[in-house]
């Protein structure tokens, strides 16, 4: 392939990743912007097999790799459950940052290439140290929000003392070393302070995540897609690839988006959220208190009473949460949804935005089980609408209903916007006990006089009504 119809071949696929992104913006278009990505992608690795920077000779080496990466990549695929998704991108993103540090580490070392002027040559040096700065950022900080996410780290940020004196600190020692880096001589002389910043951008990674409460997890989730995109287009810089550093500026510009319009759904300050701990000076520090503390009796009700209660009602709102997609109780959602509907009841989703463990994880639940999409409203479209509502039926959710974010400004998510479901005439919430949520912090909802308690498994439990609805 010549080099022109290599380029031709890449602002293809750059128009392709473009519309893709598009496409995803709507659960309606976003069949179609999968399928643009997939094209988009298969246009990409062609045009760069093919391309006049690869020779034949390394073919066995990249099919090879194709094939053990593509092999893992299907396996994971298959095997991960649904809510185990975040974790593994996370894992991803870390992946992308491993291959900006390795790849800036063999360019480093690479004596292949000559530069016509010493300006080149800086320039090269400089893409270099940003991108393993940045690769190593998102890679260790992407390996602590897995193990946040997994649960094999707890959510509890980690409070240093001078936490932002030792990130300041850590940044005048990566600029430091920048300048050793550009002043150094030789490659062996240059290794040094490269290997210190890498190992300082490792720590920092560490320090950052670690120091964010659980409430904010959503936001590290989005800020690392960002940064992968970023590592991704330093990627590009070093390997002279125009596609890469396009398609790592789309992911890490979408990404840093995505990063404010969850801190606009939080009510954070990006800039506090990063710095980390926020949210939790004063309050109870996120799942410190290991569970709800009593703070009242709670009623409980039975599936046979729920199923009545929908029946009687006009108006009925389902907040879905991530223990709905722990019980993959979405299709039974879905049949009590169309049975109310064919009874004439008004049935409509109410979104919180940081509902579930990633952006839109209940938005691809309701899909998947093929939940109409004009019933499915985000938290600022509906939560005028709850005084108006007879019954809302709260599905494992818990962080994003609890009314603490409005009254109890001691509260770890003290500001957050929540979906005010204490306001319709009952409220329901199922779940299997009183243990707290992703945050870690009681939930006077429960307690609230108009509020029932239906115990138990959200898919065991939604059966149950299900069958008295068609009893
Ligand atoms: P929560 O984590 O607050 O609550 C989920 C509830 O589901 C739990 O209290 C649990 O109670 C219940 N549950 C678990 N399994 C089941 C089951 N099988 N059947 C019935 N109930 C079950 O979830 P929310 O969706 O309300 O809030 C999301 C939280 O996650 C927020 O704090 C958010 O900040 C955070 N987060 C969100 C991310 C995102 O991008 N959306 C990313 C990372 C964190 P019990 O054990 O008693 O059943």
């Amino acid at each position: 392939m010549t080099a022109s119809l290599a380029t031709v071949s890449y602002i293809g696929a750059t128009i392709l990743f473009i519309l893709s992104l598009g496409g995803l913006a709507n659960p309606e278009t976003a069949r179609r912007g999968n399928l643009f990505g997939i094209i988009g992608m298969a246009i990409a690795v062609l045009a760069t097999l093919l391309g006049p920077r690869v020779s034949p000779a390394g073919y066995g080496w990249i099919v090879g790799a194709l094939v053990v990466g593509g092999s893992i990549g299907l396996f994971a695929a298959k095997k991960v459950q649904m809510t185990q998704m975040p974790e593994l991108v996370a894992l991803m993103h870390s992946l992308v940052g491993l291959a900006a540090c390795l790849v800036g580490f063999a360019s480093y070392i690479d004596t292949s290439t000559v530069f016509p002027t010493e300006a080149e040559k800086s320039i090269h040096e400089v893409e270099i140290y940003i991108g393993i700065l940045i690769g190593a950022v998102t890679f260790s900080g992407s390996i602590i929000a897995f193990g946040k996410l997994s649960g094999k780290i707890g959510g509890k940020p980690l409070m240093l003392p001078g936490r932002h004196w030792l990130n300041l600190l850590g940044l005048l020692v990566v600029i430091w070393f920048g300048r050793e880096f550009l002043h150094a001589h030789s490659i062996q002389a240059g290794m040094t302070p490269l290997i210190v910043m890498t190992v300082v951008a490792l720590l920092f990674g560490v320090h950052m995540v670690m120091a964010i409460g659980g409430a904010d997890m959503p936001v590290v989730v989005s800020m690392l897609n960002s940064y992968s995109g970023w590592a991704a287009a330093a990627t590009g810089f070093m390997l002279s690839n125009d596609l890469l550093i396009v398609v790592g500026a789309l992911v890490g510009s979408s990404g840093a988006i995505l990063s404010l319009i969850m801190c606009r759904a939080m009510n954070r300050n990006f800039i506090s959220v990063i710095a980390g701990g926020f949210g939790t000076g004063g309050g109870t520090p996120a799942a410190a208190a290991g569970g709800a503390q009593p703070a009242g009796e709670v009623a409980p009700i039975a599936a046979a009473e729920t199923a009545e209660l929908l029946r009687e009602a006009k108006n009925v709102i389902i907040v879905p949460g991530y223990g709905m997609a722990v019980a993959q109780a979405q299709h039974t959602v879905y049949e009590i949804t169309k049975l109310l509907r064919e009874k004439g009841v008004n049935v409509r989703f109410g979104i919180h935005p940081v509902a579930g463990r990633m952006p839109g994880h209940m938005n691809v639940l309701l899909a998947e089980a093929k939940v109409p999409y004009d019933i499915v409203l985000e938290m600022d479209e509906i939560n005028e609408d709850f005084p108006k509502t007879d019954v809302t039926m709260v599905i494992g959710a818990n962080d994003i209903v609890n009314p603490a974010a409005q009254d109890d400004p001691t509260s770890p998510i003290a500001g957050m916007p929540v979906l005010e479901v204490w306001k319709s005439k009952t409220s329901i919430v199922m779940k299997r006990s009183m243990a707290s949520g992703y945050a870690g912090v009681d939930n006077p909802l429960f307690y609230k006089d108009n509020n029932r308690m239906l115990f138990g498994d959200a898919k065991k439990m939604l059966d149950e009504v299900l069958a008295a609805l068609r009893a």
